[in-house]
């Protein structure tokens, strides 16, 4: 489970505070580094005399798509957002806790600046009064440097006080979702919306908020900064774009490793070093345990948007794990059911008490798979969210891909 460690935020905050670049802090590009690399020339510029849609188009031109998980375009939900009247809101979604998902904290620990100014592009772009951050409380060096550079943004009065409200998540899985992470905001028990409405049009408070994903904001400061061929011009079996793979596992080099997005899983487990020493690969989670596990068989299908759906999996957050011959499926896909069980949130049945049945369910030495077909189609069709929806993926590729298991 997830643990906040106050002790830790303490010493990374007065720490910080006093200049001291101690160990607990990653080596981040400060403010003034972010400024003499060129930092916010863009952002002032657009201010000025900037024209919102231009910039769309060039979002729209690199390719970006929300890196959270969903992979919907970015630049479309600008023009979604702005559709309705104002004032509208920005909600960045930083609660990044689908297990094996660590790029946001990566990027945030090295450049903030990156995602802040990508933040404020995108805030200029709907005319947000307010952005939000919505940061996982588990990542105390992460709070600590936005704490910091936020106030060295204010002090330099490229924002006004009070313009970003950072506010920190307690540890709830669901919270990621947008519309729980939307009710959490509102200071309420995070449980997802039904949609419609789409938090493009009924979001924080009731006003339409753009939400996006930390990296997706750290791209569209990259597109305006160097263009959107920095995204979308690299190409490799036949997609285009770049994807931040957080890799884990059985690997030799664990990390995040930004690779063309055409990449397939025998590229991605090079990128990491090869296997662990001993390791031979034998499964794969291609992004966060909802998009369950795919064979080592499978090795030429780029991990990718869209690429995956015909095998009943999805690249998600691209957070990749890689098991070994020393690992069973079953036990991670009851692993992946278990986690899904205590952090379902309650408010539907199929979800609710369908988590807890099929762990029930794949504890048994043989599989009753007929029982768990029934129970994977009632959850996958009547869950209200993402989470129950997605929940029978890992069960239904363990028997569809490791039958002598089950
Ligand atoms: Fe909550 Fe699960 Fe229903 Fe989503 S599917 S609303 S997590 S009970």
């Amino acid at each position: 489970h997830n643990h906040v460690d106050h002790a830790t935020v303490a010493k990374v905050e007065a720490a910080i505070a006093t200049g001291d670049t101690h160990a607990h802090i990653p080596d981040y590009q400060t403010y003034d580094a972010y400024m003499a690399d060129g930092g916010y020339q863009v952002l002032q510029q657009l201010r000025e005399t900037g024209n919102w849609e231009a910039v769309q188009d060039q979002v729209l031109a690199s390719g970006l798509r929300g890196l959270g998980g969903a992979g919907f375009p970015s630049g479309k939900k600008w023009g979604f957002v702005r559709a309705n009247d104002g004032p509208r809101y920005l909600a960045v979604n930083g609660d990044e806790g689908e297990p094996g998902t660590f790029k946001d904290r990566y990027y945030l620990e090295r450049t903030p600046h990156l995602f802040l100014e990508g933040m404020l592009i995108a805030a200029w772009a709907v005319e947000a009064e307010t952005c939000f951050i919505y940061m996982r409380d588990e990542y105390p060096a992460v709070l600590a440097i936005l704490r910091a550079e936020i106030a060295a943004l204010e002090a330099a009065g490229i924002v006004a006080e009070g313009y970003i409200d950072l506010r920190r998540g307690a540890g709830a899985y669901i919270c990621g979702e947008e519309s729980a992470m939307i009710e959490s905001i509102e200071g309420k028990r995070g449980i997802p919306r039904h949609r419609p409405p789409f938090v493009a049009q009924v979001g924080v408070f009731n006003r339409p908020t753009l939400v996006h994903n930390v990296e997706t904001l750290l791209w569209v400061a990259r597109v305006c900064r160097e263009g959107p061929d920095v995204l979308g011009g690299t190409e490799k079996n036949g997609r285009k774009g770049l994807r931040s793979y957080s890799v884990s596992g059985r690997v030799a080099k664990p990390g995040v490793y930004l690779l063309p997005a055409g990449s397939t899983i025998t590229d991605i487990i090079d990128a990491a070093g090869g296997m662990a020493e001993g390791h031979v690969f034998k499964a794969y989670q291609p992004g966060g345990p909802s998009s369950g596990l795919l064979p080592a068989s499978i090795n030429d299908v780029p991990l990718d948007f869209d690429t995956l759906q015909p095998l009943g999996t999805f690249i998600g957050s691209a957070a990749v794990v890689v098991l070994s011959d020393k690992d069973k499926a079953r036990d991670a896909a009851l692993n992946m059911l278990r986690f899904f069980e205590d952090e379902s949130c309650g408010q539907c049945t199929p979800c609710r008490v369908g988590c807890e049945k099929a762990v029930k369910l794949m504890q048994a030495d043989a599989w009753d798979q007929p029982l768990l077909d029934e129970l994977c189609t009632a959850m996958a069709d009547a869950s209200i969210c993402g989470l129950g929806q997605a929940a029978p993926n890992p069960i239904k590729l363990v028997m569809a891909h490791f039958k002598d298991e089950i």
